[in-house]
């Protein structure tokens, strides 16, 4: 199949698929898009949520990445608002592994490593 280059129906960055159907490009945007009007941020601690309904909520970086409960799941830039799944990881050792993570010495050292593999 060949690899077509696209526009993100919801950001409108160009991205490059096999998908014969793709309209976005990250399931981030295909949910923002899907789910419109049930994200939204909490002012008050920076997060993105996803509201299901009138009381179920949850957070939008660990539905998207599928998290279990006490898995952590890490913004590998720092910016809680970028919930791109290239940004999120999911931290196996939870809570002290991302501990590690936010230490400033260690966490410089993530970023230049993701930012060497994207
Ligand atoms: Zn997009
Ligand atoms: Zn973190």
């Amino acid at each position: 199949m060949p690899l077509r280059s696209l526009k993100c129906e919801k950001c409108g960055k160009p991205f490059e698929t096999y998908a014969a159907r793709g309209r976005f490009c990250s399931r981030s945007c295909f949910l923002k898009r899907q789910l419109a009007g049930s994200i939204w941020k909490n002012e008050s601690n920076g997060y993105w949520y996803i509201q299901f309904g009138r009381k179920n909520k949850r957070l939008l970086h660990r539905y998207l990445t599928n998290a279990k409960p006490g898995q952590v799941v890490h913004h590998i830039d720092g910016n809680k608002e970028n919930n791109s799944l290239s940004n999120l990881q999911i931290l196996k050792g939870g809570q002290s592994e991302h501990i590690k993570m936010h230490n400033p010495v260690l966490a410089r050292w993530a970023k230049r490593r993701a930012a060497a593999s994207s």
